[in-house]
């Protein structure tokens, strides 16, 4: 069983600080949404959720916990499974990274920790996949340290709150917003503080059109007292996403299909997918395929019909997927880029985690 570790520092004790406190912990124990993982104070479903729920929706996220959870209850069952099934439970939420560093951090803590967890965030940071956030957020639920936490919702929430107005984009402003998280986490209930920010962010102080009047801190708010809410957080333009033209090889032989295997690192990295690559300048859709499949496979490919054309955006480009129907004109397929290859009838290929953006057009195959 884990025990209580003792707090990092002394939190800032002032009449603000003590009524943003208390106003938010009054609001949490009021409205918190009763999710999964909030019924535990469990290093291991706690150090799932954060993980599982970064960049993801919580509507959408919960389904996936709950059968994660279910598939591996402790950490002792992540560790010993195999990393093909925690992708596939992964399939569909995309950044596998995550799932990678959190299946190799299930081993270390159970193989070379004994079973036992990290119990600060300093010592949560040394696992692998988990940062400042992750660290912050673990430590103050499930072993109640005083540290802090900044992710989006944060952000937002402190931004408006001290109607900071220069760049959420800056290192600068970024430090600041750290060194204000931690001066307002509280010594008493500093995972229930942290989950109130958060959620405060996600329900009340929402991007567009914030619920200023129901807002447990709005007496306390610069932002809503200067009424500069819709202008905080200050964000740096953003380059528009680059487009990328790809072409995708659903080769068949005798009603199977060539899967390959994606290095463990990497985007995507140890998922299922069709062979393919980038159209380059000047290629047609045939020509950029047979040059493609003969780098990764080392076969000549014969290109038949169009089976799908899909769009999938990536958090920095935009794909398109040129699927087509393809056979192997000579040669014998080996792995060059993937680390291993596949013939795949379509009756399995629920069995393989495939990217998001494969799945699109599986049915039309
Ligand atoms: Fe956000 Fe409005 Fe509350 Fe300020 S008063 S924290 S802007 S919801």
């Amino acid at each position: 069983m884990h025990k209580a570790a003792q707090p990092s520092q002394a939190p800032i004790d002032t009449p603000a600080v003590r009524r943003i406190r208390r106003a938010l912990l009054a609001w949490y124990t009021r409205s918190a949404r009763d999710l999964p993982w909030r019924r535990t104070r469990h290093p291991y479903p706690v150090w799932v959720a954060e993980i599982m729920l970064q960049q993801t929706r919580i509507d959408q996220g919960t389904p996936y916990f709950e059968r994660f959870m279910e598939a591996f209850p402790t950490v002792e069952a992540l560790a010993s499974a195999p990393e093909d099934a925690v992708l596939k439970l992964w399939e569909g939420l995309g950044y596998y990274a995550r799932a990678r560093n959190l299946h190799r951090a299930a081993r270390l803590v159970a193989h070379e920790r004994g079973g036992q967890f990290p119990e600060t965030a300093d010592d949560w940071q040394t696992l692998p996949g988990i940062g400042r956030y992750t660290a912050g957020a673990i430590a103050s639920i499930a072993f109640h340290e005083a540290v802090p936490v900044l992710d989006g919702n944060v952000k937002r929430v402190l931004s408006r709150l001290f109607d900071i107005a220069t760049s959420i984009g800056q290192a600068a402003t970024e430090r600041r917003l750290w060194a204000l998280a931690e001066a307002l986490v509280p010594a008493r209930r500093p995972g229930d503080f942290n989950q109130a920010l958060m959620e405060l962010g996600a329900i009340v102080c929402t991007p567009k059109s914030p619920s200023c009047t129901i807002c447990p801190v709005r007496g306390v708010c610069k932002a809503f007292v200067r009424g500069t809410q819709a202008e905080r957080p200050v964000r740096g333009k953003k380059p528009a996403a680059p487009h990328h033209e790809l072409v995708v090889a659903a080769i068949e032989k005798n009603g199977r299909f060539l899967l390959g295997k994606r290095p463990p690192s990497g985007l995507l990295g140890g998922l299922w997918e069709f062979p393919g690559g980038q159209v380059e300048a000047g290629e047609t859709h045939e020509q950029a395929l047979k040059r493609v499949i003969r780098g990764e496979l080392g076969v000549e490919l014969r290109v038949g019909g169009l089976a799908a054309v899909v769009n999938h955006a990536y958090s920095h480009f935009k794909v398109t997927l040129n699927v087509y129907r393809c056979s192997i004109a000579s040669g014998s397929p080996r792995p060059v880029t993937h680390t291993g290859l596949k013939w795949v009838p379509r009756a399995w290929f629920g069995r393989y985690a495939f990217p998001k953006a494969n799945l699109k057009f599986l049915k039309a195959l």
